[in-house]
């Protein structure tokens, strides 16, 4: 496995590879690596010849009051487990050599960043489809692999691809989730046991729904109702949103016909979590 924090090093790699016939996949991430990273690290592997994960805590999609400095970090212990999986090509590069100089360019998603999480969080996805960008210029990937985790992180990106005609194939990976339910995050480091019990109320709530769309159930409403009146039975729960949205579209839904994205987000104490459901759609 190479190992480099340079881009010029990524581009010679990466040419190399391209001129001998190689298929490149791309796994973007912030590093402090879980499953859910790995699981994504494995569907690139299935999709490319070629294995390259970035490693990059992303200043500019993090807000004044959000937990950039405090965003858990272990590069020593990510490159162990990357190696594990037979990564090829790690790039853990500084900020200095993302952002050089002041950034001019931004790439900007309209309307459907300005929803679920995008609404509480300004600029985020700014941040996330600029370097994005500059990961796509680097790599010139042939596929990139995003978990269904983030699902307006992956549903932004596929518009971003689509509108500026990026020549990646976005592949949605599905969420891995520990054993009692709670979905892999980076960010579950931050709670402490009891917040990590009180956090199982996400996945308790999305279960409801489930059961409620395999039931029958067609009323977005009715579905939003009664995944908050589960999460309320919590609490240390503070429910930010809970929206039934269309999973490429983003718009709300009144009826749901055949799929829906159940997202939401919540502050179990101090850390804000985030957990969807897709419903009717195979990843
Ligand atoms: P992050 O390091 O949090 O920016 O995540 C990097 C990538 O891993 C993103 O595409 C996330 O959606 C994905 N990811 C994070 N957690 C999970 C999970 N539990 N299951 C699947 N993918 C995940």
């Amino acid at each position: 496995m190479i190992v480099t924090d340079k881009i010029n090093d990524v581009r010679a790699i990466i040419n190399k590879q391209k001129l001998s016939g190689k298929k490149i996949g791309l796994v973007p991430t912030m590093g402090y690596l879980h499953e859910g990273h790995l699981s994504l690290v494995r569907i690139a592997r299935e999709h490319s010849d070629f294995v390259a994960a970035s490693i990059f805590v992303n200043p500019i999609q993090f807000g004044p009051n959000e937990d950039f400095t405090k965003y858990p970090r272990d590069l020593s212990r990510d490159l162990k487990l990357l190696e594990k999986e037979k990564c090829d090509l790690v790039f853990a590069p500084s900020v200095e050599e993302m952002y050089p100089r002041e950034l001019l360019t931004k790439v900007n998603v309209d309307k459907i960043t300005g929803k679920l999480c995008g609404a509480f969080r300004p600029g985020h996805f700014t941040g996330v489809c600029t370097v994005v960008s500059k990961l796509f210029n680097i790599f010139t990937p042939d596929i990139a692999v995003f978990g269904q985790k983030d699902a307006q992180q992956v549903a932004v990106i596929k518009k971003m691809v689509e509108d500026l005609n990026f020549p990646v194939k976005i592949i949605k990976a599905p969420i891995i989730r520990e054993s009692d339910g709670l979905a892999m995050s980076s960010r579950n480091v931050y709670l402490n046991p009891d917040e990590r019990k009180a956090a199982l109320i996400l996945s308790k709530s999305l279960n409801e729904a489930r059961k409620l769309l395999d039931g029958g159930e067609r009323n977005a409403s009715y579905v939003i109702d009664m995944v908050n009146k589960v999460l309320s039975l919590e609490p240390m729960c503070k429910v930010q949103y809970v929206s039934c949205v269309h999973p490429d579209t983003l718009e709300d839904l009144d009826i749901i016909n055949d799929k829906v994205l159940v997202a939401i987000a919540c502050f179990i104490g101090t850390t804000r979590l985030i957990d969807n459901l897709l419903w009717g759609e195979e990843i």
